[in-house]
């Protein structure tokens, strides 16, 4: 988590952000005033950055992609980096690039298709089984939260393999989920490979009410990051007004999904000390945190 805080900055909590990495690449989610700072502080390499990926267009998530799309200019990035988001992307860019001005690398406005984008397909570092999907949410503007997803290949069969006379040194490519040319014949994947495996899911939610499509999208989730813009019961009015969701609401949200864990972010500044509120919702779904600027996990295939 990059920052945590909501609408405004402050000096314990930078705008709400998060970073996903995988094999070297990653997903900037969101960029408010002073994300390029908290990432740092943060011990994220803003170059790794390959996709940002904008749930809405407020002020507190975009005002600071001028700054660090001039920064990564300075620190002489060359490849492409890509950003997508919701409704006329095009159209709320504009005024960022032309605040940006030049800068030495392209920078590539990117349509999610519907059902996900296989991220291999904007660099082949990504693994093979890696993609990206969006999915509608409630705020007071076009919104949208994210899924990621690494896939699980099956497990492996040295015995198919041999039998299909595939080489041993293309082996981990199989395994990696990429088709191997062998004798001129096409080896898929499934042909040397068990049934898939249960693979990751993070799902990062945005500014939104709580709503159907995230619980969806969060089902069965490793890590469900959902804004708790109110931390308490009676602020459940006013979360309503402006498009936010309460702690409680949050986690009926993780718990209805059956998601493994949830991290909670987007703190109103009225809520000082955010932990301070989990006992009020203790037993609703017990794997919830608080977030905070700096926090980061590792997740791992199962078995
Ligand atoms: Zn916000
Ligand atoms: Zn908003």
């Amino acid at each position: 988590m990059i920052g945590t805080s909501a609408l405004l900055p402050t000096p314990e909590r930078a705008l709400a952000s998060a970073f996903l990495a995988c094999s070297g690449r990653g997903i900037l989610f969101d960029c408010g005033e002073g994300t390029q700072t908290a990432m740092r502080k943060a011990g994220v390499s803003l170059m790794k950055t390959d996709l940002i990926a904008l749930t809405h267009y407020h002020g507190d998530h975009i005002f600071g992609l001028p700054g660090l799309l001039q920064t990564m200019g300075s620190l002489e990035r060359t490849r492409p980096l890509y950003i997508t988001g919701p409704g006329d992307l095009a159209e709320a860019m504009d005024p960022i690039l032309r605040l940006t001005d030049w800068v030495p690398y392209e920078i590539r406005l990117l349509p999610l298709p519907e059902g996900g984008l296989p991220l291999s397909s904007l660099d082949g570092r990504w693994p093979a089984g890696a993609s990206l999907s969006a999915f509608p949410t409630v705020h007071r503007v076009p919104s949208r939260g994210y899924c990621f997803r690494l896939a699980r290949a099956g497990r492996f069969d040295p015995a198919r393999a041999r039998a299909l006379g595939v080489p041993q040194k293309l082996w981990g490519l199989l395994q990696r989920g990429e088709p191997q040319t062998v004798d001129g014949r096409v080896v898929e994947p499934a042909d040397v490979c068990g049934a898939a495996r249960r693979g990751i899911k993070v799902v990062y939610g945005g500014d939104t009410l709580p709503c159907p499509a995230l619980t969806a999208a969060a089902a069965g989730a490793d890590l469900l990051i959902c804004e708790a813009t109110y931390a308490e019961d009676e602020s459940a009015p006013m979360a309503e007004q402006y498009g936010h969701t309460t702690f409680r609401q949050a986690a009926e949200t993780a718990a209805e999904a059956g998601a493994k864990r949830l991290w909670l972010t987007h703190f109103s500044q009225s809520v000082k000390d955010p932990e301070a509120y989990l006992e009020t919702i203790a037993g609703v779904f017990p794997a919830t945190e608080c977030g905070f600027d700096g926090k980061r996990t590792a997740l791992y295939f199962e078995d």
